[in-house]
């Protein structure tokens, strides 16, 4: 965007008192905050943002929703090129300290995190040569073009392919498009295990970056151990603990596409001689078995996507872990996750104690999980905590 057109942007000016979370660095505009507008910005249109007694907060994309605007900027004359450019390259320095560039080992990473990185509605992931530009936000939407040219800016030579991969609840208004190259797919290199991503037709933007270091655990604990990887998708954990010599690995999706990945990165890894895959719910997966493993891996997708959905969502993870423990040998271990950002830590905490109860077997949290660092949470943006963990030695 030219910063003409910047300059007549409409004003948001907020009501008395609702400065305070902008101001302590928070970088949404709820619709309830605003007092006035003047202008009449269209969805995605960038908009500054003022306190009652007119002085400025911060610039950002405005579409009219609850969350009405995303607030990107705290300096009034940058313009759209100089923002992403200056982002970028931050970003890019925090992975340079992360160790995740020029690493011979692992060359795929998260390189943006919406609010963990200054950009909310933005999310980058690179896959080797590949970035994949996700927008969760109009404004992102419509500068793409913009997100790809501060991309080529700040890591030049870095691409043969730039790909934007809208998610799934745009899906019917958007196409996805190559913005440069066109090759759908890359394998990449995680602490040096292969893996086969198919980022036009996998899921999010094809491989689940946030768990690597899970995952590597997984790896450190596996040697001569029967696993049971649920949620499989591409077989990440599957990999690890073969890698780490575990004795055998189920691994259980729902999705028949998944299992053929699965298999497909094990083999990729040469780790094939020990490995199962199950195409099957896991919840049946687990009451029709009578195996029981030393480790039990449980990741599934977010059973709550917002409020409403979180109690029949605790009562699913309730369910699905009293289930998973009962598969657990004495002196086992259990891994179980949940990515549902509104269930936070303390109520996923209760909610496995609830099962743990129900399955009537001791246990000792040994390690508490996390998303990967290169999934940032802004301290002043708390919304940005998703994934959760725990490392149980269950009795
Ligand atoms: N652990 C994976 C990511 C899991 S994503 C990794 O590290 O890459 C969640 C997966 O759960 C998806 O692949 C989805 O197909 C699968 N899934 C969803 N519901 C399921 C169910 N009821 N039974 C089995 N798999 C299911």
């Amino acid at each position: 965007m030219e910063l003409t057109s910047e300059l007549v942007r409409t004003k948001i000016i907020l009501r008395k008192g609702k400065e305070a979370p902008v101001l302590r660095g928070h970088l949404w505009i709820f619709s309830g905050a605003v007092y006035k507008m003047i202008g009449k910005p269209k969805a995605g249109d960038w908009v500054d943002v003022y306190d009652w007694k007119d002085q400025f907060l911060g610039a950002g994309h405005y579409q009219k929703s609850s969350i009405c605007v995303r607030l990107l900027s705290n300096n009034q004359s940058l313009n759209t090129k100089e923002i992403l450019e200056a982002k970028l390259a931050n970003a890019l320095a925090y992975r340079k300290e992360l160790g995740l560039i020029d690493n011979s080992k692992t060359n795929a990473f998260r390189l943006i995190h919406g609010e963990g990185d200054g950009l909310p509605g933005l999310i980058i992931d690179i896959y080797a040569n590949a970035a994949i530009i996700q927008p969760h936000s109009f404004g992102m939407e419509l500068a793409v073009e913009e997100i790809k040219s501060a991309l080529i800016a700040v890591m030049p030579h870095q691409f043969e392919t730039i790909y934007v991969k809208h998610p799934v609840n745009r899906k019917k208004e958007m196409t996805d498009q190559f913005l440069l190259g066109k090759e759908g797919q890359q394998v990449i290199l995680e602490n040096d295990y292969r893996f086969n991503v198919n980022f036009e037709t996998g899921q999010k933007t094809g491989f689940f970056l946030d768990q690597r270091e899970n995952r590597n655990y997984l790896g450190t604990i596996s040697k001569g151990k029967s696993v049971l990887n649920a949620f499989s998708y591409s077989g990440g954990f599957s990999v690890y603990a073969l890698g780490g010599g575990a004795s055998f690995v189920h691994s259980v999706d729902v999705s028949e596409k998944a299992i053929v990945l699965a298999n497909e990165n094990v083999a990729l890894n040469n780790f094939e001689k020990n490995h199962t895959a199950y195409s099957e719910d896991v919840l049946k997966f687990l009451r029709a078995s009578n195996e029981a493993y030393d480790v039990v891996v449980l990741d599934p997708p977010a059973y709550a996507k917002n409020m409403k959905a979180r109690h029949q969502a605790v009562q699913g993870y309730k369910r699905l872990n009293a289930e998973g423990l009962k598969k657990v040998k004495s002196g086992g271990t259990l891994m179980t996750f949940s990515c549902s950002q509104v269930v936070d830590e303390v109520l996923f905490k209760n909610t496995i104690v609830a099962a743990g109860l129900e399955a009537k077997r001791n246990i000792r949290i040994v390690r508490k999980l996390g998303q990967a660092p290169d999934h940032p949470v802004n301290l002043f943006h708390p919304e940005g905590t998703y994934l959760k963990g725990l490392v149980l030695y269950v009795e």
